[in-house]
This record gives C-alpha cells, structure tokens and sequence, in this order.
C-alpha cells in the first residue's frame, strides 16, 4: 500500500520509551529510513529535553508533541488511553503492543478502530502468529482434550497471565477447547508460552520461547510502516505478514 506520505519519511511517535521495549524500538527505528523519530513520550519529565535531534516528553506533555503519523506504544495499562485519544485525536495510526488493558480499554480501542489505523497485538513475533493457527488447528481436532497453556516470563512482567497466553486461550477457545492457564515469573526470561493439549495416554506440547525481545520492536516498526495509508480499521499482525 502506497503511504500518504510517499515522499517523506513516516514521522513516528513512541510511548513508553525508556522501557524493556520502548528503549528496543528506539534503537531499531533510529536506522530505519522509512521513518523519521519526531517525539519520544516517557512517564516522567526527561533529564534531557533533546537528544540526538530528538525531543522528549513526559506523560503530561503528550498534548504538545509535534504532529506525528503513527505512534508505537509499549506502555503500561494506565498510559493507554492518554496515547489512544492522541491518535484519534490527531487522525494518526497506533501501533500498541500495552497489554494489561481492560474491557472498558478494550472498548475504547475498538472505537477508536473506526476512526484511525491500528494494530493492537499481545505480542508482536512471527512465530507467535504462526503458533495461534497452530492452536486453532489442534484445537478443533482434539475435542474432550484437555488444553492447558503455560506461560513464563521475567520477573518484572506486571500482567498475570500475559496478553499472548490471554489471545492464544481465545483462538483455542473459539475452535472448542477450555484452556486453563499457569503463569511462572523467574529471572530473565523474555517470554515462553506452551500450549498443551492432553488426551488419553498422548500429550501434544507446542511451544513458542522468544529469546531476544528485538523480535517484538522489529514486528511493531513493521506494523507501524504497513499501517500507512490503510483505511481506519483494527488490524491483526496476522493481516501485516504478507509484506513480510
Ligand atoms: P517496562 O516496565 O520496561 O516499560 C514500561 C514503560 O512505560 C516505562 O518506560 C514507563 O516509564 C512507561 N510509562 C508508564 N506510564 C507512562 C505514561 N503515563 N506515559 C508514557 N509512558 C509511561 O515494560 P516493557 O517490558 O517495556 O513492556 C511494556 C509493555 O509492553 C507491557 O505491557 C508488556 O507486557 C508489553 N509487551 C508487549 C510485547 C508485544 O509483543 N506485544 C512484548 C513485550 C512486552
């Protein structure tokens, strides 16, 4: 799809962005041609107002960023709506991978989906995409199976059970199954989610561990450039992988 903005770089907002990811996403889209960086938005007022060109924000300043066409947002629940209104309000495109956001937060963004471009994944890899079609599949074919879904991650992770255990337990859901769900946080770890199914004397086991959080920064900045010039409407990551 052509961008509106064919000719100049597309100029990206990120929120959340001296976190885990936000610092990820910084760092990728920074040698990233297709994009010009025009704002970084953190939850406190920054030490530094600029740096390399680059103006910073705090939360309560997200009314004056300069114009931006799309936002990446890996922030926490209580940051979302403050970046979703922005979008709407500036008709801009939001790329936002916050999970932890509730049903009212949820409702909101499926709103907003009639107003402006977005992608709103609870997790941004290409193998996880491939891992939900996986589940559907096991999942209708598998009926009575017992479906567990275990998930684990570092110990600062806020969420329990994480967004991607939450949107894989749907996608098993929808094709028939009952997932029931175990969260484990210890050390480092970037993420694993097993999805287990488990009959008479046989047990299928699929399991997905990202091992650097990179793929989730490089799947958004993806995402981000995809949603240029697409018509309002909410978008899986699923729908960006055939430019991939
Ligand atoms: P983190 O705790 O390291 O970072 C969160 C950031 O949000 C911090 O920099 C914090 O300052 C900022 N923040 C908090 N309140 C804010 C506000 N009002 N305005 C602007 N920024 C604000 O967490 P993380 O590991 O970077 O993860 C961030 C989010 O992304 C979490 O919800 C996590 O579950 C999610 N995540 C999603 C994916 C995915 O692929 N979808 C992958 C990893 C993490």
């Amino acid at each position: 799809m052509t961008s509106a903005a064919e000719h100049r770089p597309i100029r990206l907002l990120i929120h959340g962005a001296n976190g885990r990811m936000g610092r990820a996403v910084r760092r990728i889209a920074a040698t990233d041609a297709r994009f010009e960086i025009v704002g970084i938005v953190s939850r406190a007022t920054p030490e530094m107002r600029v740096v390399d060109g680059i103006p910073f924000f705090a939360a309560s300043e997200l009314p004056a960023v300069p114009e931006f066409d799309v936002a990446i947002d890996f922030s926490l629940p209580e940051a979302f709506d403050g970046i979703l209104g922005e979008c709407v309000k500036r008709a801009a495109a939001l790329v936002s991978g916050t999970t932890g956001i509730d049903d009212a937060q949820r409702a909101a963004l499926e709103s907003a989906s009639s107003k402006i471009p977005l992608v709103w994944a609870s997790n941004f890899s290409l193998g996880v995409a491939l891992l939900h079609q996986l589940v559907e599949t096991a999942a209708a074919r598998l009926p009575g199976w017992d479906c567990d879904i275990v998930e684990s991650h570092h110990v600062h992770k806020k969420d329990a059970p994480s967004g991607t255990a939450l949107t894989l337990g749907a996608a098993a859901e929808a094709s028939g199954a009952k997932p029931h769900y175990a969260s484990l946080r210890a050390g480092d770890i970037v993420g694993e989610h097993l999805v287990q199914f488990t009959g008479q004397g046989e047990r299928i086991e699929l399991i997905h561990r990202a091992t650097d959080r990179d793929i989730f920064a490089r799947g958004a900045v993806h995402a981000a450039a995809w949603l240029q010039g697409r018509p309002a409407g909410r978008y899986k990551m699923a729908d960006t992988l055939s430019d991939l």
